[in-house]
């Protein structure tokens, strides 16, 4: 007997499924996308529990006759090919077949579809393939589809759904780029009965800016190229609209959602002295192909697609997104990165210091700003090497500790041991350099400081301490600090909500408006901060490692801290800059930032 046999149908559309749904998500892509091909003006989409157990798509299309309905499940059961050739000259968004049969055998499926024509409607209930109920009924002209249980015969695949928030955020981004790329068509989303998203149809103007929101959306340019290859249309984002992360990156291609690494470097090579380098560009592009020209026929999902001639439109995207930048005045920032890029120079014998650049202060200055509430007792500092990467946590951070700077201190001691000196006293006079670093001469030589980063260490210890004990102290806001978010960043934070709250920082999403209202922010940090300081962990959150995850609290402590440490270009009294070494020296790990880079230089006069 052989042992190869064919797989029953209902396996084998298990086995397509795979490919095809994973997520709640991509059921709802497949469905809307469907009521788009049936010629639907206006798409209802609702969900329960994150589409886990209820997905709901309501269309107004050309609905379905009674054969069709129940042909629909088949699997390669398709209105919209009928050769191979028809793949080449694609106008649908589906066309593989397999969408209805791999939905309805992980599944348990309700069509009520009715034609303009007909007038009874036909409902069909299938559950795992199997059809169990088919009947005539009366119904709205077009198609409800309504998927409950997901996966509710594959348990493997039900566990390996993620919590509710990051499935919603899932189903929200889909849901957006497909309401991006049908401009024209009326789309709803709800979840759990609250209305998330509800876009009239227009055009790509009007789309963009419902789903951008007021804030962005004046951030934004309109960019427009027409070539014999490639249409180029949409809006792009100016240097405010920059952001930490990718969220706000868009590919359309013959109004179709496209994934693409190789075509986001021509943009974000246009961009690369516009914007800080750790950001990225906002951009809603979208192309326009001769059908025959493109292949979406590689990839299960269909984000995916092959160009025939993708040099040629990867350079005139740049091409054009760079004219777009010039003709809208869109240019470098100056010194926008002095703050993440500074490195502490080595020490060069040959280099004279040039005077105009030291402030010298007098020891008994006026205190004019003080940033620290904490005493620390004066220390002598002996802390060996490896101490600076004790406590230490950055996933991005190579093992070895990167001590740029610090080559003086290694040659002379050659030991792994720092020189065991001792801070001299309050009165010695210490000078500022640049704004940038405290200069303090000692008995064998001069200790420079970066003090952003000096102070970033010391409030990380104090805040990583006060957050291992209690709740940070939370300052009530007069007037919330609004700030504009999508439902899925917003999805984001509330996964951190209990470590959020234990920073002191309180806030409460609005839906309809797609504001963050924050009320309460820890007194460590300006409120001009808290934007750039969720920012910063939403883009953390989303493109991080899983140590990420598995310490939020520790790296929102670093974040935070980050931002409450003193700025560069800050002129800083004699007492801030001996305070600062004083608590310095007394941390863990006084040699290292937290970025892993060197805190301070020491040099020893070799003349
Ligand atoms: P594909 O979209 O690749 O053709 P699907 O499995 O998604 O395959 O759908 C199978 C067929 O069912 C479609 O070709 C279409 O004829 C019909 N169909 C699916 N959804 C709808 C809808 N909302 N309105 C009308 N017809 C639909
Ligand atoms: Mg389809």
């Amino acid at each position: 007997m052989s042992v190869i046999h064919l797989l029953p149908e209902s396996v084998a559309n298990q086995i397509a499924a795979g490919e095809v749904i994973q997520r709640p998500a991509s059921v709802i892509k497949e469905l809307v996308e469907n009521s788009i091909d049936a010629g639907a003006t206006s798409v209802q989409v609702n969900v329960r529990d994150a589409g886990r157990t209820l997905i709901q798509v309501i269309d107004n299309g050309c609905g379905m006759s009674e054969t069709d309905a129940r042909l629909s499940f088949e699997r390669h059961a398709t209105s919209k090919i009928a050769q191979a050739l028809d793949l080449y000259k694609l106008r649908t968004m589906g066309f593989r077949g397999e969408a209805l049969a791999s939905i309805a055998a992980v599944a348990q499926v309700e069509l009520l579809t009715r034609r303009e024509e007909d007038e009874l409607g036909v409902r069909i209930v299938i559950s795992a393939s199997k059809i169990e109920t088919q009947e005539p009924v009366s119904t709205a002209k077009g198609t409800q589809f309504a998927v409950k249980n997901l996966f509710f015969n594959l348990p493997a695949r039900r566990n390996f759904l993620k919590s509710d928030n990051v499935e919603m955020r899932h189903v929200t981004s889909e849901f957006l780029r497909v309401a991006l790329a049908h401009p024209s068509i009326s789309l709803t989303l709800t979840s759990n009965g609250v209305t998330v998203y509800d876009l009239r149809g227009g055009n790509v103007k009007k789309r963009v800016s419902d789903v951008a929101g007021k804030s962005l959306t004046k951030n934004l340019v309109p960019i427009n190229v027409e070539t014999g290859i490639v249409t180029i249309t949409g809006f792009i984002g100016n240097v405010a609209a920059a952001r930490k992360s990718n969220s706000d990156e868009y590919f359309f291609v013959n109004e179709r959602y496209m994934r693409s690494g190789y075509f986001h470097k021509a943009v974000a090579d246009a961009y690369k002295n516009v914007i800080p380098s750790d950001q990225n560009p906002t951009y809603y592009i979208y192309m326009s192909v001769p059908p025959e020209t493109v292949d979406v026929n590689v990839h299960p999902q269909k984000t995916e697609m092959k160009f025939e001639s993708e040099s040629a439109i990867w350079h005139i995207l740049g091409t054009a997104v760079s004219d777009c930048l010039d003709k809208f005045g869109i240019v470098p920032m100056l010194d926008f990165d002095t703050t993440d890029s500074i490195d502490i120079p080595t020490f060069n014998a040959n280099q004279q210091l040039d005077p105009s650049q030291l402030t010298f202060l007098n020891p008994g200055a006026q205190n004019v700003y003080n940033p620290f509430e904490h005493e620390t007792p004066k220390s002598s500092f002996s802390s060996s090497f490896s101490s600076a990467t004790k406590g230490n946590y950055n996933p991005s951070m190579p093992l070895q500790p990167r001590l740029t700077g610090l080559e003086d201190v290694t040659e002379e001691t050659s030991t792994s041991t720092l020189p065991n000196f001792t801070l001299p006293p309050s009165s010695t006079p210490l000078m500022q350099l640049q704004s940038k670093y405290i200069l303090c001469p000692m008995e064998t030589g001069l200790l420079m400081v970066d003090q952003h980063r000096a102070h970033e260490r010391i409030q990380y210890e104090l805040l990583r301490k006060q957050v291992s004990v209690d709740k940070l102290p939370s300052q009530r806001l007069i007037f919330p600090e609004l700030i504009t978010m999508t439902a899925e960043d917003a999805c984001i934070l509330n996964e951190m909500q209990v470590e959020l709250e234990r920073v002191g920082m309180e806030y409460n999403y609005d839906e309809e408006a797609g504001q963050l209202a924050v009320s309460g922010v820890t007194p460590y940090i300006e409120t001009a901060e808290v934007r750039a300081i969720l920012e910063s962990l939403i883009y953390d959150i989303t493109n991080g490692e899983a140590d990420i995850r598995n310490n939020i609290q520790e790296h929102i402590v670093r974040i935070i801290a980050a931002h409450a440490a003193i700025p560069y270009g800050r002129k800083l009294s004699h007492e801030e800059m001996y305070k600062i070494l004083e608590q310095l020296f007394a941390t863990e790990a006084p040699a290292m930032s937290l970025g892993g880079k060197a805190i301070f230089s020491f040099f020893t006069p070799n003349f």
